[in-house]
């Protein structure tokens, strides 16, 4: 009895799976948001199905795109420029979902020690703007002078940042303060429009904003679900090996912050875009952060955190946290891993 039951639910099981939809993989590529390249892969029944999910996805992360924006207007919304233009001036009414990032990234900037800190917005800039001259004039590229990042350190307290959740308002209490959400804002709205994809139902998808991966599920495979393969940039552009390993994952994020990025020369030496708030220059410590968690707005700003931080004080972050793992790259190449990140390489 016991092995006709057996045979049976076998029975059941395979004619299941002969029934399970032929799916196809699709991949499809936008640009223009976050000032990167969007990729969405997933797995569907036809190309019509697979292009309304990724159209459906595109509008949502523009939407995300135009709240966190610091650069643009946009008619009819409130975004982060408004907030931003109307420093030491008067409280801008915004969308809850605005006021649920800012609330996230204050309680980042806690966790981590004012590593990561969206208020360090006027440094930011003074970089951003020599950046750009020194890129499309190199020959008279220049480092800020001290003065320069100095004053601008003097608006970067978060404590200026005044929410009232109730009324919907944002306001920076002093007329220098900037938010910058470029450490975070990706990872932050691939979170929230993964998480909208997996309440409509979506079980597989790869997800990924510039590097800012996030799966759903695993990907479907002949004999059931597999892991999505994701491969880790090797920092050294020297390098015979472009990827320093690969990780295995079903439903976690896997996000990168980088020297390599985003950067400038002057006088031979290289100028990146992540700022350590101690010093106000480029962070020293590492040319390449990954960090592998479920959630992507919470691996974007830890991954921009660690690369502020030593090396000690970073892994004694990690252990601490509940499914987060991360890998160090130090200037001489040599990689580091939290205990647990063997438990995701492929290779
Ligand atoms: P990511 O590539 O996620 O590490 O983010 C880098 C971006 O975050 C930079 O281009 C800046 O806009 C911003 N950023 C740089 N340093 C910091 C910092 N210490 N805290 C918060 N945001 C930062
Ligand atoms: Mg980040």
């Amino acid at each position: 009895m016991k092995r006709l039951t057996l045979f049976f639910l076998a029975f059941v099981l395979m004619f299941m799976a002969g029934c399970q939809p032929k799916t196809t993989r699709y991949q499809a590529e936008f640009l223009g948001l976050f000032d990167t390249v969007t990729t969405v892969i997933g797995y569907a029944e036809s190309k019509e199905e697979f292009t309304a999910l990724a159209q459906k996805i595109q509008e949502q992360l523009t939407r995300y795109h135009r709240l966190f924006d610091i650069y643009n207007d946009y008619a009819g919304i409130n975004n982060l420029k408004t907030i931003n233009d109307h420093a030491g001036d008067v409280p801008v009414q915004v969308d809850q979902e605005l006021i649920a990032l800012l609330l996230f990234a204050r309680e980042q900037y806690f966790v981590t020690g004012g590593a990561f800190n969206i208020a360090l917005g006027p440094v930011l800039k003074v970089w951003h703007d020599y950046r750009t001259s020194g890129i499309l004039d190199p020959l008279a590229a220049e480092v800020p002078p001290r003065q320069l990042l100095e004053e601008a350190a003097r608006h970067t307290a978060l404590e200026g940042m005044i929410i009232d959740e109730a009324a919907a308002t944002v306001y920076l209490s002093e007329a220098g303060m900037r938010l910058d959400v470029g450490a975070v804002a990706k990872g932050y709205a691939v979170e929230r429009v993964a998480q909208d994809l997996e309440a409509a139902g979506v079980s597989s998808l790869l997800l990924s904003v510039g590097g800012n991966i996030r799966a759903i599920g695993g990907k479907p495979d002949r004999k059931g679900i597999k892991p999505w393969k994701i491969g880790i940039k090797n920092p050294d552009p020297e390098s015979p090996d472009p990827q320093l390993c690969n990780v295995l994952i079903v439903g976690e994020s896997v996000v990168s912050s980088g020297s390599y990025e985003r950067y400038y020369t002057v006088d031979g030496t290289r100028y990146h875009h992540i700022i350590d708030p101690k010093t106000l220059m480029p962070a020293a410590y590492f040319s390449n952060v990954t960090v592998i968690c479920r959630d992507s707005g919470l691996a974007d700003a830890l991954s921009t955190a660690l690369f502020n931080l030593p090396l000690a004080v970073g892994k004694g972050l990690v252990e601490g946290m509940d499914g987060v793992e991360a890998l160090w790259v130090i200037e001489s190449g040599e990689v580091i891993y939290s205990a647990g990140f063997g438990g995701y390489r492929a290779d």
